[in-house]
């Protein structure tokens, strides 16, 4: 990252201002302070990406930050894999932490606004502090418990604390201005009651501080220097300020930044409506192959190296936009194309039966397995008088332009020889039961010897060897409807089946493949055992994204 010759973007122009005036001292200390309540999807991606990028660049740290000032119990499942998907990505943290960790300070805090006369203890019902609050347009209400003393907010805070009061009986409110043009900024709430066990930290406390209060109590706590969070933070930045302004126990309060969150076409990305996919059971749990979640584009076959060179060429801005997943797509392939072995698959397969091959002979064939990397080597695939191909390969009656087999073609079997067909036998429904063709000696390896040309290739499989598998030639989970509403893609798991050659009885859980013409694959994670193959399409071979088409 370091070395890219990219211009440089909004965020890093900030950092080196920074660090030519020397405000952090040259330090760059970021974080990624993900909420523990579900997996992680491919829009977090590009904020650990970026956060955990921007130290890698400039020498610097990241934290991992769970934000569990939210008492509900924390699902100890999420904390594993959001560990698990940043270590898969590529990146590590200089400290785990945990929002929790710090209630005392952010407790301290608060006695430190109300003692300057900041804060005040509400007991406006939680419906008049929202009525009150005003609108855009209008401004809000002072609260009649504005005016408290210090001591006697001090003394009703600390009442707070010790369980005095019920649920909602209660806020701390800052003391800042019912008639700013920020909504924000009209004495938001920073402390609320909620009896509730915290799993960190247990019944110690029934107060909990709010998320725009405690967020930069945390960021300041762990010295972070650059807060990088999402645009919707914005309006939320001067309460951001004011809070550790006012607090006054940093002297380099940190920096909040904003950039655009990622937004991709037919891509839900948000942890609530993931959750309810999984919890209606539409998919196969949080990394079903199909979800957004990075759990999920893990199964499905997607990169490290993939996703981190997509978020780096998107880049970050200030302007909300919506990117191709076409395009994501394009940078897996990008990955594979050079790395992986191909083997021959084929779906709606159509038995074609040699008849001027010797019966019960067999030969192996030696093939390429990857055309742009010699480095991946050879491998022999068997040939002999009854074969597969590939449905899409064959037209009874082929329409213009066909250069596959049909009735008097000739067409190169890849590897192997020049195959003509002669007859297509058809079972009683008028289906084809099998095409018998001839082959040609003289052509052994693909090419005529007599300057005779073909036009199609196509590949096979052997049919004694061949081995059945499962495949799932996924689509896009989501479709979106004319109103732009998300739909459930029934047909999204594409599920069907082929024969394959027969190495790929070898295939581990995990592995990646080139299906022949088909597109990338990989042997489901969790559902390849010894006996059965499922393999999930990765991406097909033809992409609709192309890199100039920005
Ligand atoms: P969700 O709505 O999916 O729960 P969130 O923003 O509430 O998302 P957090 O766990 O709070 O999720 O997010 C952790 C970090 O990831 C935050 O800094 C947030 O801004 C960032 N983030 C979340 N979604 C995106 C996105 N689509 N693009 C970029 N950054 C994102
Ligand atoms: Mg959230």
């Amino acid at each position: 990252m370091a070395e890219t010759t990219r211009p440089k973007n909004f965020i890093e122009n900030i950092i080196d201002e920074d660090n030519e005036k020397g405000t952090y001292g040259g330090e760059v200390y970021t974080r990624f302070p993900p909420e523990p309540n579900g997996f992680l999807h491919i829009g977090h991606a590009k904020s650990v990406c970026l956060n955990f990028g921007l130290a890698e660049e400039y020498g610097g740290k990241c934290n991992l930050r769970f934000d569990d000032t939210n008492p509900t119990k924390e699902n100890e499942v999420y904390v594993r894999q959001i560990k698990e998907d940043v270590k898969w990505l590529g990146f590590d943290w200089n400290k785990l932490c945990w929002a929790s960790d710090y209630f005392d300070k952010m407790y301290e805090a608060a006695e430190e606004l109300i003692r300057k006369g900041l804060a005040y203890v509400d007991d406006s019902t939680p419906e008049q502090i929202k009525e009150d609050r005003g609108t855009l347009t209008e401004p809000g209400k002072e609260s009649p418990y504005r005016n408290r003393s210090v001591d006697e907010n001090m003394k009703l805070f600390h009442e707070m604390k010790d369980g005095a009061y019920g649920d909602g009986e209660k806020v701390l409110r800052a003391k800042i201005d019912m008639s700013s043009p920020n909504l924000n900024m009209r004495d938001p709430i920073i402390y609320r009651i909620s009896h509730v066990t915290h799993h960190n930290t247990g019944d110690k406390w029934c107060i909990y501080p709010m998320y725009d209060f405690a967020h930069p109590i945390e960021d300041a706590i762990e010295g972070i220097t650059h807060s990088v969070c999402t645009l919707e933070f914005e309006d939320h930045r001067p309460l951001y300020n004011w809070v550790l302004e006012k607090v006054g126990f940093w002297p380099h309060p940190p920096k909040q930044i904003e950039f655009a969150r990622l937004n991709l076409t037919n891509t839900m990305t948000s942890k609530r409506k993931l959750k309810k996919l999984v919890d209606e059971g539409l998919v196969d749990g949080w990394d079903d192959p199909r979800m957004p979640t990075i759990a999920g584009i893990r199964r499905r076959g997607f990169t490290p190296a993939a996703i981190r060179a997509f978020c780096e060429e998107i880049g970050v801005s200030k302007s909300n936009s919506t990117v191709d997943v076409g395009m994501l797509e394009h940078f897996v392939r990008n990955d594979l194309q050079n790395q992986v072995v191909s083997r021959n698959v084929v779906e709606n397969p159509i038995k074609v039966i040699i008849t001027n091959y010797p019966e019960g002979q067999k030969e192996m064939l030696p093939v390429e397995n990857n055309r742009n990397n010699p480095d991946l080597g050879q491998r022999e695939i068997p040939f002999s008088r009854e074969l597969w191909i590939d449905g899409d390969d064959f037209m009874e009656v082929p329409v213009k332009k066909y250069f596959r087999l049909f009735p008097g073609n000739e067409v190169r079997f890849k590897g192997a020889y020049f195959v003509k067909c002669n007859e297509v036998i058809h079972n009683e429904d008028g289906s084809i039961k099998e095409l018998h063709c001839t082959y040609d000696p003289a052509t052994k390896g693909g090419n005529s010897s007599d300057g005779r040309k073909v036009k199609g290739t196509i590949h096979f499989v052997e049919a004694s060897t061949a081995v059945k598998i499962r495949i799932r030639n996924l689509e896009q989970l989501m479709n979106v409807d004319e109103n732009g509403d998300f739909i459930f893609n029934e047909a999204s798991m594409g599920d069907t089946w082929g024969y394959a050659e027969p190495s790929i009885a070898d295939a581990q859980p995990g592995e990646r493949f080139q299906f022949f013409r088909h597109g990338y694959y990989i042997a489901d994670s969790k559902l390849t055992t010894d006996s059965e193959k499922v393999f999930n399409r990765i991406a097909s071979l033809k992409s609709s994204w192309k890199p100039n088409k920005k």
